[in-house]
């Protein structure tokens, strides 16, 4: 399919719509999604916003896009609240656990990619950092001085939000008003500096107990947070790019002042397409550490907590997800994974028995309306829970033509096996793997063939039993003997 016949919408923020998406050039699409700031271990909400923008980067592959993806990583200068006052997260927790702040960015940006391996993610085609663009940083901060947006004050320089608000409108993408931020923002300790409260910084000057800082026209600092996806996303894919996306959580403040910096230094609108992730809940309610109420990916994969009955293989939660709108909350519960590795395994059972079915003369399903639908479902703001839903249509219809009570021709079946394949493996990003390894039903027949082993033994017939015992080390099964007799465990 060219993408000139496809007719994908997506739903913009910016204007609280779905709109037809047209890219900035031609067959080429600029995608750039804020990453994660490198203090801890990545959440499960963040992962969540990462899956649905890979799977968002595939299908846009999948359509013949060139597609250069940016996510960065936040290894600086991420004040800890609204005050933009005292340290930043990172420097913080350097000095709790008396490492160099280079040491813990490394450690959680490791932790973060394993992540999002495990959970069959592509990475992006840059993965610029903050404390690699000091420079830019320096300069963006610089040009929103010169052009009078800026002011200094005992070597921080900050935004100044009225000033800009007189020929553009703070709040566009957030649909909040200047006024209405005035009156609701507090007065906090460290905002002495700024003209108006809703003034943020480009750039901090260190105080003494700073870990991280740099040298800059206003002497030594560190630079705001929302200077740096300003910086990066503009230098990697230009002064407008087509999708911005993150979190609805980073919808404002921190979308709103980017757009509002790059509006500042290149009189310009920077993103065509602001998409943003809707939130997690765990049994119904938000997550919150504090209330125990959480869950971490390393725990999900595991099942290490008393919130779950069994671990979840990083597929199965990626299906999980998937079968959500990624503008729609979720509801991470036991129950609800458990149905959905079920499912899972069905869709993967299907796909391996359409691949073992023969063509007939006739086709009694009409694939190539099928295959419309589904990219029906994508193209609608990326529809994967209405995709799913016609992936199992197809697997009934597998289940029906191994019944015989449905056939299709050697030309339907390609297609029908091909497209199957394309949109659960490269568009959905699933893997075809056996997920409910602990499973009732896989442990009886291992239990089955453990039995018919011991009786191949007793009746020393050696290479029946080493067949038996080769056979399923081949398929990840390996068995153990041992004094209370013969175990297995699955890899
Ligand atoms: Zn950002």
């Amino acid at each position: 399919m060219s993408i000139k016949e496809n007719n994908l919408s997506v739903y913009n923020t910016l204007v609280g719509k779905k709109e037809t998406f047209i890219p900035v050039v031609e067959d080429h699409v600029g995608m750039y999604v804020c990453g994660p700031t490198v203090y801890s271990n990545v959440h499960l909400g963040n992962a969540r916003t990462f899956i649905s923008f890979d799977m968002i980067y595939r299908y846009l592959q999948h359509l013949g896009y060139k597609v250069r993806y940016v996510r960065n990583i936040t290894d600086a200068g991420h004040l800890e609240d609204d005050s933009d006052d005292g340290e930043d997260k990172i420097s913080k927790k350097a000095r709790l656990e008396k490492l160099e702040p280079m040491q813990i960015v490394q450690h959680y940006t490791v932790d973060f990619h394993n992540v999002l391996r495990l959970f069959n993610n592509l990475p992006p085609d840059i993965e610029p950092t903050a404390t690699g663009h000091i420079v830019e940083q320096i300069k963006m901060a610089r040009t929103i001085l010169d052009k009078g947006l800026a002011y200094e004050v005992d070597g921080s320089i900050y935004f100044d939000v009225e000033k800009y608000n007189k020929d553009n409108n703070y709040g566009e993408l957030s649909g909040r008003n200047i006024e209405e931020l005035q009156s609701n923002t507090r007065t906090l300790d460290g905002q002495k500096d700024k003209k108006s409260p809703q003034d943020f910084a480009l750039w901090k000057k260190a105080s003494s107990s700073h870990l991280q800082h740099w040298e800059s026209p206003w002497g030594e600092g560190f630079p705001g947070w929302h200077l740096e996806c300003s910086v990066m996303s503009t230098k990697y894919l230009g002064e407008q790019f087509d999708i911005h996306g993150g979190g609805m959580d980073l919808k404002f403040p921190h979308h709103e002042c980017e757009i509002a910096q790059n509006k500042a230094a290149n009189g310009k609108d920077p993103v065509k397409y602001w998409l943003h992730t809707n939130m997690l809940t765990l049994n119904g309610k938000r997550m919150s550490k504090s209330t125990g109420n959480t869950l971490n990916p390393d725990e999900l994969f595991s099942g290490d907590t008393p919130l779950l009955d069994k671990g979840f293989h990083p597929s199965a939660v990626r299906f999980f997800m998937m079968q959500a709108h990624y503008r729609s909350m979720l509801d991470f519960s036991n129950d609800a994974l458990l149905a959905s590795e079920k499912g899972y395994q069905r869709l993967m059972n299907g796909i391996a028995l359409l691949s073992s079915l023969e063509a007939k003369k006739e086709s009694t399903f009409d694939v190539d309306t099928w295959l419309k639908k589904c990219y029906t479902a994508m193209d609608d703001d990326f529809n994967t829970p209405i995709l799913i839903s016609h992936l199992f249509d197809a697997i009934k219809i597998a289940n029906q033509i191994s019944d015989n009570k449905a056939s299709l021709t050697k030309q339907d079946l390609d297609l029908f096996v091909n497209s199957l394949n394309s949109f659960v493996f490269e568009i959905l990003g699933l893997e075809d793997v056996i997920v409910d390894n602990n499973s009732d039903k896989l442990s009886g027949v291992v239990d089955m063939l453990i039995q018919m082993r011991k009786d191949a033994r007793d009746n020393k017939n050696w290479a029946l039993s080493d067949e038996i015992r080769d056979k399923l080390k081949e398929v990840g099964i390996q068995l153990k003997d041992g004094k209370e007799g013969t175990t297995f465990s699955v890899n």
